[in-house]
């Protein structure tokens, strides 16, 4: 029996799909400004593996994740290059699924955009306002959330505490501080799109209600993000779907959200200069490495990307592959040399593979525990390990049936994890003996800020130089420093 841990119920409760076999999620995307950061990289290798895990258990999943392809952010980067909107969108949307192949993540089945949802975003937010839940100022709409008894219910907020803390500078044409915009007059020289309300484009929340009904219906089951987007975000969502749906209880389910990532025990933020995107990770680490340290933290606890973790999960995943690599020695042998195989010779094998399949969807079951599962992945790369050695260095008789069936539930499991999908490449300054290390290369950045910060500037331009002379470029931004191997 599959439990998840429901955001909206605060416990762990058995899942029950809406439609037997089948499966609905929606999983919020990413606002293509810049290239992912490593704290979106982890609910996406979150729902990757929970979508392997569904499918594994026979379910028939479809998968919608939208992108965020108009807003703020994107106005304001495409202004700062002097480029239409469309550029930076399709810049990053390309950098993004870069990133999610390099992490093994499997895509979609649908990706909806924004722009490409307008009438049926202008219809909701119609809807919205004919139920008597949305209202008009100046091109402006709002939701109000009087309106709405159940506001607060995901995050377990009170309307009355949310007023009391709503910062001072509030929009006084709204009837009250918390009421969030469905749409949104346009500024002068900002995109817009023509609508009953004059020139504008959509609020932020009002996209996934939109695109979800469109895709999933009225009511679906799973839907997810990091637990940031609990409030306002996926609170928001619930408002208007719920506002919006001839069944006042549909829409989603079940809310599943994962913990934060902190850089080094800290929160990452551009201030602290621990904003690390997945391309800057990547040069370091390999992709499979990162998605299988992500994977080693139960999905809700929080996670600290901190170096020296990394590095172990690193070896931990290059034992596994050594077993991977001498399971698949064996069986190549056997075949190549069309040995005979004494099939039940070591029936043992099958008990272990027995015994690791059943701890395997124990540990899913339970809210997809992939610290555990992985936990079995050990046991077995050491029973695969010892077979191995026992054939190849002490003359035992070959049991094809039974370590087929070994083989057989490793590879489930790691299909799941999603591991052992490509080579292994590791990154060529991983090896580089006598070049900086990354760990170095960052301590000399870290003092450079601080050298500038002080204006001590003859250190701080000796610092880059001395690093230009090894083959180290720095790149200054707003972001912070970036740095990358000539
Ligand atoms: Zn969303």
């Amino acid at each position: 029996m599959l439990k998840v841990y429901n955001t909206l119920k605060r416990e762990k409760v058995e899942f029950k799909p809406l439609v037997e076999g089948k499966v609905g999620m929606y999983v919020c995307g990413v606002t293509p400004y810049n290239y992912p950061h490593i704290g979106n990289a982890r609910p996406f290798v979150t729902w990757d593996v929970i979508k392997r895990y569904l499918r594994k258990r026979g379910y028939e999943v479809k998968h919608v994740q939208n992108f965020t392809d108009m807003d703020d952010k994107i106005i304001k980067a495409a202004n700062t290059e002097g480029v239409e909107w469309n550029v930076i969108t399709d810049r990053y949307i390309k950098g993004y699924f870069e990133s999610m192949d390099a992490l093994n993540v499997q895509r979609a089945d649908i990706y909806p955009k924004v722009t490409e949802h307008i009438p049926e975003i202008i219809a909701m937010v119609q809807k919205l306002i004919d139920n008597g839940y949305g209202y008009e100022i100046d091109g402006d709409v709002y939701f109000s959330v009087e309106k709405f008894s159940e506001y607060g219910k995901l995050s377990g907020r009170k309307l009355e505490d949310m007023m009391a803390g709503a910062r001072v500078e509030v929009d006084t044409r709204k009837k009250n501080p918390m009421d969030f915009a469905l749409w949104k007059s346009a500024k002068p020289g900002e995109p817009y799109w023509e609508s009953p309300w004059g020139k504008g484009r959509p609020g932020w929340h009002i996209e996934c209600s939109t695109m979800s009904l469109k895709y999933l219906g009225e009511t679906f089951d799973f839907h997810g993000g990091g637990s940031d987007l609990i409030f306002p975000h996926h609170e928001n969502e619930i408002a208007q779907s719920q506002c919006c749906n001839e069944n006042y209880n549909s829409f989603a389910q079940y809310w599943l959200h994962n913990g934060f990532i902190t850089i080094d025990g800290e929160k990452m933020s551009k201030s602290l200069n621990n904003f690390f995107t997945v391309p800057d990770i990547l040069k370091e680490y390999p992709g499979e490495v990162v998605r299988f340290f992500i994977l080693r933290t139960h999905y809700r606890s929080p996670l600290d990307f901190d170096r020296d973790r990394i590095k172990e999960a690193q070896a931990g995943l290059l034992r596994l592959r050594k077993a991977w690599d001498n399971a698949q020695e064996l069986i190549e042998k056997y075949t190549d040399k069309k040995l005979e195989s004494k099939d039940g010779a070591f029936a043992e094998l099958v008990e272990l593979a027995d015994k690791a399949e059943k701890d395997f969807y124990e540990a899913m079951d339970d809210d997809f525990n992939t610290a555990l599962a992985i936990g079995y992945l050990f046991t077995l790369a050491k029973d695969i390990n010892i077979y191995y050695n026992k054939v190849q260095n002490e003359g035992a008789a070959y049991d094809a049936e039974s370590f087929g069936r070994l083989y057989d539930v490793y590879a489930g499991i790691a299909g799941v994890i999603g591991i052992f999908e490509g080579s292994l490449e590791m990154p060529a300054e991983e090896n580089a003996e006598d070049g900086l290390s990354a760990e170095a290369i960052e301590a000399l950045i870290q003092e450079r800020l601080e050298a500038r910060k002080s204006k001590n500037w003859a250190r701080a331009d000796e610092i880059r130089n001395s690093l230009k002379e090894q083959g180290i470029i720095l790149e200054d931004s707003a972001a912070g420093t970036k740095w990358h191997r000539a």
